[in-house]
């Protein structure tokens, strides 16, 4: 069987109002993967810490633009969040669960986390001044795997 792909592409303005859009759009396209209620939750959630992050950190509340690429491929759903803010000067220690770099604004620093712990695979790619990109993968409709091979 020939393995089904699709891609999308989304930009937007990175003001708040636009972080339910975003994952209301990606959760639409998803649909084709005839996903559990679970798993467009999960998604639903990756997709808005990635952009709030964009949103709050990227671009400290300027308006500038994110831009959302998804892939399909066979069950393989991609998800890359893209901002052209400040970038991340650490990676790694952004990515740690608890680390944020603005308790003042009682960020909790469990984004990534969420991230990490609803998706298969997430990847982060960021220098500073040059911007961010989050990368996630999650397989769709594995449960019923079983019915259709
Ligand atoms: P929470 O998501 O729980 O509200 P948080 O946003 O601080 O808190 P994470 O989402 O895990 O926590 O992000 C950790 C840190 O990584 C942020 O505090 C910020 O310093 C940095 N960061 C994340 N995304 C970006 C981004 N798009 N641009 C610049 N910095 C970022
Ligand atoms: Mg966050």
């Amino acid at each position: 069987m020939e393995t089904k792909k699709n891609r999308m592409k989304l930009e937007f303005d990175s003001i708040s109002e636009n972080e339910s859009f975003a994952r209301v759009a990606v959760a639409a396209f998803m649909t084709q993967l005839n996903p559990t209620v679970e798993e467009v939750a999960d998604v639903k959630t990756a997709v808005s810490e990635a952009v709030t992050n964009a949103i709050i950190h990227g671009y400290e509340g300027a308006v500038e633009t994110i831009v959302i690429l998804c892939t399909i491929s066979g069950q393989e759903l991609e998800v890359t969040v893209e901002d052209k803010g400040v970038g991340i000067p650490d990676v790694k220690a952004a990515m740690e669960p608890l680390f944020t770099s603005k308790p003042e604004l009682e960020r909790s620093g469990m984004g990534f986390a969420f991230m990490e712990a609803f998706m298969d695979e997430l990847r982060v790619d960021s220098a500073p001044g040059q911007g961010t990109s989050v990368y996630m993968k999650k397989k769709i409709g594995t449960v019923n795997e079983w019915k259709e091979s």
